[in-house]
């Protein structure tokens, strides 16, 4: 599991790289409880222990937490100074990074306008994958 991030700077525990390993493995973003009940033969036993684990991995830039889902996802990968954008599939879960520099600019542009400063931003959108999206997109012609 360390081996994952290039930089080796990166040491997990045990039950980190364990809760990676099940956010890794799924395929949609789980909830702490999810992943409890899949650790529990790995003697986990508290959802503390699994939230440590993941506000651990979070700080790490390992996983993300989605908020609208309230639940958490491994990262797609290194975007370090972006905040990456969430498209979350109300079909089939399946949660997607996205990044775009432009929109990154207009948050902080419009941060600068208020005189705003801006600690961490959260952007979810929710709708349909492209791989579940085929029939709206024969409706909705844009
Ligand atoms: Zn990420
Ligand atoms: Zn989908």
């Amino acid at each position: 599991m360390k081996r994952k991030n290039a930089d080796g700077k990166t040491k997990l525990t045990k039950n980190q790289a364990l809760v990676l390993k099940i956010l890794t493995k799924a395929s949609q973003p789980l909830g702490a409880y999810a992943i409890l009940d899949k650790l529990r033969s790995h003697g986990f036993n508290a959802p503390l222990t699994v939230y440590r684990a993941l506000e651990q991995l979070a700080g790490q830039g390992l996983v993300h937490k989605i908020e609208s889902l309230n639940s958490w996802t491994t990262c797609c990968g290194d975007h370090h100074a972006n905040s990456p954008v969430f498209e979350i599939c109300n079909d089939c879960g399946n949660v997607t990074e996205q990044f775009d520099r432009e929109l990154v600019k207009s948050l902080n542009s419009m941060s600068e306008r208020s005189g705003f400063i801006p600690d961490r931003s959260i952007i979810e959108i929710h709708g349909r994958c492209d791989d579940c999206g085929t029939d709206a997109k024969w409706k909705v012609k844009i």
